[in-house]
């Protein structure tokens, strides 16, 4: 078996081989954090939280980077509504972000480095691009001159001449060519502005993608990810940019997953026009929500209706049974599972596990994936059902689900019961190693729970933990 991805650059299925074997490098472009996210903001995190769940999955080391984009005019005319700053706008919505996510049963990025916190960076990718004559200042503008990149249009295949004609109507007198896009804006008066050579100002927002992946992935990564909509003008951009400086292509395989549609008017009544994903969440578990998005495949369009999301629950609730059923008749036998599963058992788990991977390998192809773990609920129930049934069978089981579930997520509630038993158990264990005077196990601990983002504060009712 070998995995097979769609790359929007050739418009083909091409055999997928990392740079490095067994190391890949992701990179998703990020939220603008200046408000709650919506569903269609949530489709992209499922869908590569999916890929990357699998790449570990198949013994990949995953770097995996989403950007926060937290300084831009959104955010300036949030914190105006606000009263606030900027900086503040931002920490609200990334705090809501990544609470978000974590309630959608996804994994937190490697790393999510914010724009306003890589404006070296950021400055030093422009100024390299002028020394090159890949941009050129205006009036404390600095433009990209899309002239001088010969493959301007390669990735979304927009052709030059309709792209002038759709452009023309916004003419910008300070542009060589119309389609040359914004590096450095000029701060406004009064405006959140960082000090640059060519004046007070901030980053567009095409450029931190760029800088940020060179920065801390290298020239060339292996899988850019994104919505279709960021196709063009953004991927198109940051490409033109990066392979400007670089000479090498900005990535060897280009993701897109494709739109949601909402249009019905029976959800919008139930959760208001925004669609948030926070509202969403009171009303469905995560595992329909990761079900609802995963039984399409990525690059089809998705409808988002009260309908769609009723019939996603009840799929996903038919497989939560079934798991904690079997979990439960384990539980029930105090014999435990020794002992091998019956060959009938072992044989259909693993036409059932062959076929999960076949589909998977075929450019994630969740919905048949996902059959896949319906001939499991089958079985499962089958075996329920039949009073022989070894407890090595349900171990069997059991393990061939979690194979299938440490990919898809469908079930992440009981993910999150058992990592705060983990917390827990550790939180205990530091508070006996602190009794001890075990400072250094102590501190080994605080930075274990630290990295799997959970901050202990001490309080006058003792060790509380929460979320960071
Ligand atoms: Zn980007």
């Amino acid at each position: 078996m070998a995995l097979q991805i769609y790359n929007t650059m050739s418009r083909s299925k091409e055999l997928f081989a990392p740079q490095e074997p067994g190391k890949v490098k992701m990179y998703v472009c990020g939220p603008t954090v200046y408000g709650y996210m919506h569903i269609g903001n949530a489709r992209p995190i499922i869908v590569f939280d999916m890929v990357r769940n699998y790449l570990e999955h198949i013994g990949n080391e995953v770097q995996y980077i989403t950007n926060f984009t937290d300084v831009d005019d959104k955010l300036i005319r949030k914190a105006e509504e606000m009263n606030t700053t900027v900086a503040e706008v931002a920490e609200i919505f990334i705090a809501a972000y990544r609470e978000d996510i974590a309630g959608l049963g996804v994994k937190p990025a490697t790393m999510n480095p914010r724009v306003t916190q890589s404006m070296d960076l950021i400055i030093e990718f422009i100024k390299e691009l002028e020394e090159k004559g890949y941009a050129y200042e205006n009036g404390g503008d600095v433009y990209y001159r899309t002239a001088k990149f010969a493959d301007y249009g390669k990735l979304s295949r927009q052709n030059l001449e309709e792209l002038h004609f759709g452009i023309r109507v916004e003419v910008d007198s300070r542009k060589e060519k119309p389609e040359d896009f914004v590096l450095w804006k000029a701060a406004k008066p009064g405006e959140v502005h960082w000090h640059s050579p060519w004046g007070e100002g901030r980053p567009g927002w095409h450029i931190e993608c760029s800088a940020m992946a060179r920065e801390f992935l290298g020239d060339t990564i292996d899988i850019h990810g994104g919505g279709q909509d960021l196709q063009f003008p953004h991927h198109e951009c940051e490409c033109a940019q990066t392979e400007a400086l670089t000479g090498k292509p900005l990535s060897n395989y280009w993701m897109h997953n494709g739109f949601i549609n909402i249009g019905d008017e029976k959800m919008s009544k139930s959760l208001g026009n925004g669609h948030l994903v926070k509202d969403i969440r009171e009303r469905f578990k995560a595992g329909t929500i990761r079900y609802f998005m995963l039984s399409t495949h990525y690059r089809n369009p998705l409808n988002f209706t009260e309908e769609s999301m009723l019939s996603a629950e009840k799929s996903a609730e038919r497989i939560a049974l079934a798991e904690s059923n079997v979990k439960h008749r384990l539980e029930l036998d105090s014999a435990g599972a020794e002992g091998e599963a019956s060959g009938q058992i072992t044989g259909h788990l693993s036409a059932i596990i062959n076929n999960f991977h076949a589909k998977m390998q075929d450019d994630f192809n969740t919905p048949d994936a996902i059959t896949a773990v319906f001939d499991w609920v089958s079985l499962a129930n089958n075996t329920l059902a039949n009073t022989d049934a070894l407890s090595a069978d349900f171990a069997a089981l059991l393990k061939v689900f979690a194979e299938m579930n440490a990919v898809l997520r469908l079930t992440p509630e009981r993910d999150e019961e058992a990592a705060g038993e983990e917390v827990e158990r550790l939180i205990a264990e530091r508070a006996e190693a602190r009794k001890n005077k075990n400072w250094s196990r102590s501190d080994e601990i605080r930075d274990e729970l630290n990295a799997m983002g959970i901050l202990l504060e001490d309080t006058p009712q003792g060790m509380r933990w929460r979320r960071k």
